[in-house]
């Protein structure tokens, strides 16, 4: 298997716009999951840390110049960042293949033009938010200020290291916010490297913190410090809910984007031969670590089966193979313990009566690494854990459904509401069931795509708030009602 292009540095901390060590010296080891091997040491921030980067943050946005400076000239660093990370491309999408294990091809031409968008779409905003005049009385002249927040934090997982850094830091320094990033313990090194090409790109010392460490740690110290005013958070539905009772105690603002078990719904008039390649993009793009992923396949009855014997056709050859290999479409899972849930859930499927049509097992790749077979479970039923629990691992579940009402119902049957899918012919049936779905995104003959101009969250426990798009501006600002008497 092809390592390291060169030897990775060791990672630090970026904070006050320099690379520093922890306050402690205690650093940890990132490995490569596809190879086992390890790649590098990285700093490891604690509590300490944490308070030296948010009080960077804080007095970058009381007392520097990032706040106060003419939003053009801000959204210049921010386009010159989106510039910096497409010169850096290669660089950057090859640390994020090693360290999480996902395939190059995805890394470096879906990952990095996500990442370098967000800067370029966002730094074009910097200049457009506004606030209003309000028709209110002849006596008074009334207007809103947009204000941004202070300094906000961002938790982000392990599964979309380098885009997560765009959906969440792009916004809200657009807005003129101070940012303190903790990037996943298990994927740190592409936020890390997007962090030294901020300083590079002009942005000024405490602007953009990169703080790598533990959860339970460095998140949590996070989450509780007083001087953070805002938490943007991406991951799993257990630590959003904890994330949602400590920030309480400072009266934190939120945005929670959670897990997913989104259906993608297949009916009979379909093209199938599309809806094909819609289903297993939506379960096997990003080896299914993906919260929007397609992971429950409601199938019509009258095309079931043969569409199933389809799919375990495609699966079985989508075979897990080298991530480094420009034409692999399935890499490693992130680690062993992932690995093994995954398994554990196939398992799960099995006991419940679903039958294993396609993978089901471990995979290695010249006798290393935690992959897992591109899995495809048949007669599964909404109501088996494979169905209502997020995998996140390459396991479809399919489903049959007899009619409309019947796919719509199983599909919103679910504590989730993040992503939807819908395969049809007809338009006005596509429509009807875009307005039924529970949930934040719907897809129509298409599946998995993302757009920095585009919103996206979850309905129910999927979250709240909105990354990209307009709309997330709200999420990163906050107005200021200015009453001014005429009489
Ligand atoms: P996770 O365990 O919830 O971790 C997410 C982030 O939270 C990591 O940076 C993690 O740090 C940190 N964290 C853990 N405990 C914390 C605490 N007590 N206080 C503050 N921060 C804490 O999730 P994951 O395992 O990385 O990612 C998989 C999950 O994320 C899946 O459930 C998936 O659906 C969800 N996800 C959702 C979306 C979405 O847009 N809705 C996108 C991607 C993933 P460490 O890992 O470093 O300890
Ligand atoms: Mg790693």
């Amino acid at each position: 298997m092809s390592e390291t292009l060169t030897p990775v540095r060791p990672g630090k901390l970026i904070i006050n716009g320099e690379a520093v060590d922890a306050a402690s010296g205690k650093t940890y080891e990132t490995y490569n999951p596809a190879t086992e091997s390890l790649i590098t040491t990285v700093a490891e921030a604690g509590v300490e840390d944490v308070d030296r980067a948010v009080r960077a943050a804080r007095a970058a946005f009381e007392s520097g110049p990032w706040p106060k400076m003419k939003p053009a000239e801000r959204g210049r660093i921010l386009h010159k960042l989106g510039d910096l990370i497409l010169q850096h491309a290669d660089e950057i999408a090859h640390l994020e293949t090693i360290d999480n294990g996902k395939p190059i091809f995805e890394s470096r031409y879906i990952d990095i033009a996500m990442v370098s968008d967000c800067f370029h779409y966002f730094s074009g905003w910097a200049t457009k938010l506004t606030g209003e005049t309000n028709n209110v009385s002849p006596a008074f002249f009334t207007y809103t200020l947009r204000e941004p927040l202070g300094v906000v934090g961002a938790i982000i997982p392990w599964n979309f290291p380098m885009i997560m850094v765009g959906w969440k830091a792009a916004p809200a320094l657009a807005a003129g916010n101070c940012v303190v990033l903790k990037p996943a313990a298990e994927t740190p090194l592409s936020a890390i490297r997007i962090g030294e090409l901020a300083i590079e790109a002009g942005l000024p010392p405490g602007v953009f913190n990169v703080i790598p460490g533990r959860g339970s740690v460095a998140g949590e110290a996070l989450v509780k410090h007083s001087m953070v005013d805002k938490i943007s958070f991406t991951g799993s539905t257990e630590v959003g809910q904890h994330i949602m009772r400590t920030a309480a105690d400072t009266v934190k603002k939120l945005t929670l984007e959670l897990g997913g078990k989104s259906p993608n719904i297949v009916f009979a008039d379909a093209d199938l031969d599309a809806a094909l390649r819609g289903a297993m993009n939506g379960i096997f793009y990003g080896k299914g670590e993906v919260c929007a992923a397609g992971s429950r396949l409601l199938v019509e009855q009258s095309i079931y089966d043969d569409f199933v014997a389809k799919l375990a056709d495609a699966a079985k050859k989508r075979v897990p193979a080298d991530p480094l290999h420009p034409k692999t479409r399935l890499g490693s899972l992130v680690n062993e313990k992932q690995m093994k849930s995954v398994l554990g859930y196939i398992e799960a499927g099995k006991a419940e009566g679903a039958t294993v049509v396609a993978g089901g097992e471990r995979q290695t790749v010249n006798g290393k690494g935690y992959f897992v077979q591109a899995t495809v479970l048949a007669g599964v039923r909404n109501e088996m854990k494979v169905a209502q629990e997020e995998i996140f691992g390459p396991v479809l579940s399919v489903i049959p459904f007899s009619d409309l009402d019947d796919a719509v119902r199983q599909a919103n049957d679910v504590f989730y509401g993040l992503a939807s899918g819908v395969w049809t012919k007809d338009v006005k049936k596509a429509h009807i069931v875009a307005r039924r779905l529970q949930a934040g995104t719907v897809y129509v003959n298409t599946y998995n795509y993302f757009d920095p101009a585009m919103p996206f969250g979850g309905y129910k426990g999927s979250g709240f708030g909105r990354d990209l798009g307009a709309a997330c501006l709200s999420e990163y600002t906050q107005l200021k009602s200015v009453w001014l008497n005429l009489e």
